[in-house]
């Protein structure tokens, strides 16, 4: 993973960190995610190497692309979704690391210009479905509304839920979002096939707090690593994109969380680089 900023060949992986984390309903923390992960990556206490046997360090066009620069006078949303575009255009594949899970309306913004029929696999506590939250439409609540309602993604499966309301059953129903729910087990893994590219949206809230208490909303009875590693390992599709979000670095214990973020950012970059080599 070399940090570079141009030059970036075509077909490569890029890896974008999006310290944003303003739309957070209840916490900050996010925006200092990013270099906690890379950190966690890099850290003496693993290796480089994904579980299936690919050296990382073997892949030569894997890029770091450094942190977006969040500036006052310019709308955060066109930032990350002209950066987001700027990666597509040379035919590469993002891989962003969060902030917030608002950020990744913008991305799939980018990704439906150049995807025709874009497959969504989003994990998470939460359906982040609603239409508004503490009157914000973009809140770290809403991405997912906001992708279906603009017609950006073919098809939205949800696994790892385990707080949905009313509200958010109404919204998945007019949608036609298929929701996994944590209490009906995850079977859905093995029936579930996609037809088309996959970009995945992984909220480390989806994994059960005791494996991964550095996120702002714990939530109990959710995934465990093994699961969403085996979802990442097994998923029927071709992944052609994914971001990381919800990593709150103020909430962790021991790096714990960051590690099992690095763990699933080394997992999904071996993954992309098996479906698009
Ligand atoms: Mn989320
Ligand atoms: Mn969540």
């Amino acid at each position: 993973m070399k940090p570079v900023k141009k030059n970036i060949q075509n077909g490569s992986i890029c890896i974008l960190g999006i310290p944003l984390d303003k739309n957070s309903s209840f916490q900050k923390g996010p925006s200092s995610a990013p270099g906690q992960i890379r950190e966690s990556y890099f850290s003496d206490s693993s290796n480089l190497w994904s579980e299936k046997g690919l050296d990382l360090e073997s892949i030569k066009h894997l890029y770091d692309l450094g942190d977006i620069d969040f500036k006052e006078d310019i709308d955060d949303f066109n930032l990350i979704k002209n950066s987001a575009k700027d990666v597509l255009d040379k035919n590469c594949y993002l891989l962003s690391l969060g902030g917030d899970h608002s950020i990744t309306f913008p991305i799939i913004e980018a990704y439906a210009q150049k995807y025709d029929r874009l497959n969504i696999l989003h994990l998470d506590a939460h359906p982040d479905l609603y239409d508004s939250l503490d009157g914000n439409i973009y809140s770290h609540a809403c991405p997912f509304a906001r992708i279906m309602e603009k017609n950006l993604a073919a098809r939205l499966v949800q696994a790892g839920i385990r707080t949905i309301n009313g509200h958010q059953r109404e919204q998945a129903q007019k949608f036609g979002v298929e929701v996994n729910e944590m209490k009906d087990g995850i079977n859905w893994l093995d029936k579930l096939e996609f037809d088309g590219p996959v970009y995945l949206s992984l909220d480390l809230d989806c994994i059960d707090p005791a494996f991964a208490p550095g996120v702002s909303h714990h939530e109990p009875g959710g995934m465990t690593t093994r699961q969403v590693i085996d979802i990442i390992h097994q998923l029927k599709g071709k992944i052609i994109g994914a971001d990381i979000v919800e990593y709150n670095p103020n909430r962790d214990l021991n790096s714990m969380t960051s590690m099992v973020a690095a763990k699933l950012l080394k997992e999904i970059i071996a993954r992309i680089y098996e479906d698009t080599i």
